[in-house]
């Protein structure tokens, strides 16, 4: 599987823009910077959102609105019982953004927002993909995604996520993981503010490593670094990576991996 990072970040500020995966170009992983793509945020039609804060779900109204009238199938969005009411209730709501789940596709009788609630442990397949949503520790309701290409590999994307288990049982128990996409959004020194807003810090990240990865070929990378501390939580990733876990990295924006 190919997958791009379109938006690295846990927030926006210069040219750091916030979460956003792309799947073999059809399939976002939030949606935090999908405009970027311009027209070819059209091939996307399905957008799994792992919770409703507004670095996740920020470009789908921009996307919605402005590509709706050359879409030819409607926009799924993917998310949890709370992401999803979030959205609709305080998004989509017609006085933030209108509500595209009643607006037509041009010369179609199909709607060009559609919104799909799913469940911790559910297996959505699309095409040759199959993704499973779990749930991660952050300050509300929060999804990651398991993402398996049929008989190929997987990755797993934490989300927004302080401690946890999930993740790390995860990729300990199936060999087609080959790559953890992780939370890392504070340097050590905000170990408090991290674990109040429920994010890691460097500091967590290496604990976490050293107690709960067992397997050793898999790769750890890092995301949803705050853009203001980039360069203090790069420094800190790369001692991990000396000192600690030689397959950890943080990822950068225009990124594209293939597993
Ligand atoms: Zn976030
Ligand atoms: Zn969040």
């Amino acid at each position: 599987m190919k997958v791009k990072i379109i938006g690295a970040f846990g927030s926006r500020l210069e040219n750091k823009f916030s979460s956003c995966f792309l799947i073999n170009d059809k399939i976002a992983i939030d949606a935090g910077n999908l405009s970027l793509i311009g027209k070819k945020a059209n091939f996307v039609n399905h957008i799994f959102i792992t919770h409703s804060h507004l670095d996740h779900i920020l470009d789908i109204p921009f996307v919605i609105a402005e590509l709706y009238p050359i879409r030819k199938v409607p926009l799924k969005i993917y998310g949890s019982n709370f992401t999803i009411r979030s959205l609709k209730k305080f998004i989509f709501n017609n006085r933030i953004w209108p509500d595209f789940t009643k607006i037509k596709i041009i010369k179609s009788l199909q709607y060009s927002l559609e919104f799909h609630e799913i469940k911790e442990g559910d297996k959505i397949k699309i095409e040759n993909f199959e993704i499973t949503p779990f749930s991660s520790n952050h300050i509300i309701p929060t999804f990651g995604y398991k993402i398996l290409e049929k008989n190929k590999s997987g990755i797993l994307i934490s989300g927004d996520t302080w401690k946890q288990e999930n993740i790390w049982k995860m990729a300990n128990e199936d060999n087609l993981v080959k790559a953890i996409f992780i939370d890392v959004s504070f340097p050590k020194k905000f170990k408090k503010l991290a674990f109040q807003t429920k994010h890691l810090s460097t500091g967590d990240l290496e604990e976490e490593i050293k107690l709960k990865l067992k397997r050793k070929n898999i790769s750890v990378f890092a995301y949803h670094i705050k853009p203001l501390f980039f360069n203090e939580v790069e420094k800190e990733i790369k001692m991990i990576r000396k000192k600690v876990y030689p397959k950890v990295k943080y990822v950068k924006q225009g990124d594209v991996y293939t597993f």
